[in-house]
């Protein structure tokens, strides 16, 4: 997430404030100063945002306990997040990962009421109204809220990935209009604003959900593009055209140079060319890996995204060029999917 500045570690994971908070931050420091308020206000931010930080940390302890790692902690004005390095395996792990953290929050509230029992400091008042809110606010049943994620998890166990993450998204986008109605109703300009963030987020959401599902679904040979033949390094730019024209459907080809893969030729590329008497050897993706046999989609993409490639050239067990799959052709994909099935 850009915009934002390290503050420090904790567990290992790395703890950041967003920019949009600091500003934040400053702007209530400046005016409660001028106010005479400057101490009691502090304190109720570092408060706020020492409980964001245990809920996101709870996520990301919870998550750890499944294998996945976070990446950092990201502190924004109206939350946090935790950003996991994968996806957790399965509805089972991404239900539990989400409660942590309002489970953290519902704690931390009903510690601060049973302390506030004992004394009765307005610190722990402000400890047990902040986390109940946060924990109660994060349990609404709207992407990208923790309580989305529930339901999202609860739906697909028994409809499925697509349908669960297509009905979670689509109670999200309910009560988010609800709120906004209310809000502009009552005048609570507050609930309608949150309101539009939450339906746009979980729009957002909903496509990146599904985007994981529809890959998560594919296989190499699902998406890889087979060569009709492979084109030579000392073949002209015309001959190459000559069999993008033959076979419409392809969006690029693997060039060798004997038995060794020099590169990917895309077809934009072959036809920008301005020479067309011209060699391949300028017009080369370079930057392109090579996969073996089939697998699943998704552990391709990661390894092209290691490599930042657009292309990967498949080669089959016998050590034959079968031919690529490309960014581009995923992409394609992945709309066709999106008119069909959204
Ligand atoms: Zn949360």
């Amino acid at each position: 997430m850009g915009w934002s500045v390290s503050i420090g570690r904790l567990f290992g994971i790395p703890i950041k404030l967003h920019a949009t908070l600091i500003a934040l931050l400053a702007f209530f420091a400046f005016s409660s100063t001028s106010a005479g308020h400057g101490l009691y206000a502090g304190m109720l931010m570092v408060l706020l945002f020492a409980s964001v930080l245990a809920h996101e940390l709870g996520h990301a302890l919870v998550a750890r306990r499944f294998g996945v790692r976070t990446r950092e902690i990201v502190l924004l004005p109206i939350g946090g997040a935790a950003m996991l390095e994968q996806e957790p395996a399965g509805p089972a792990h991404e239900l539990w990962i989400a409660l942590a953290g309002p489970g953290v929050s519902l704690s931390l509230a009903g510690v601060g009421w049973l302390l506030l029992q004992a004394w009765e400091l307005a610190v722990l008042a402000d400890l047990a109204v902040i986390n109940l809110l946060l924990g109660l606010f994060n349990l609404v049943p709207a992407f990208p809220l923790d309580g989305g994620r529930v339901l999202r998890a609860a739906l697909s166990h028994w409809m499925g990935d697509r349908r669960g993450t297509r009905m979670a998204a689509r109670i999200g986008r309910l009560l988010a209009l609800t709120a906004v109605g209310f809000g502009l109703y009552g005048g609570d300009l507050l609930l309608a604003f949150i309101g539009v963030f939450v339906f746009f987020a979980a729009m957002a959401e909903e496509r990146s959900a599904l985007i994981k599902v529809i890959v998560g679904e594919k296989r190499v040979a699902d998406l890889v593009e087979r060569a009709p033949r492979l084109l030579g390094i000392a073949c002209g730019v015309d001959e190459a055209r000559a069999l993008f024209d033959d076979h419409p459907d392809l969006h690029a080809l693997p060039v060798v140079f004997g038995d060794r893969i020099l590169g990917v030729l895309y077809k934009d590329r072959a036809f920008a060319a301005v020479a067309p008497g011209g060699t391949l050897h300028g017009l080369l993706d370079r930057n392109f890996i090579t996969h073996q046999g089939d697998g699943p989609l998704l552990e391709l993409l990661k390894s092209m995204g290691r490599a930042n490639s657009r292309a990967a050239v498949v080669v089959l067990a016998g050590g034959e060029i079968q031919g690529t799959v490309t960014l581009q052709r995923v992409l394609d994909e992945l709309k066709a999917a999106r008119h069909t099935e959204f």
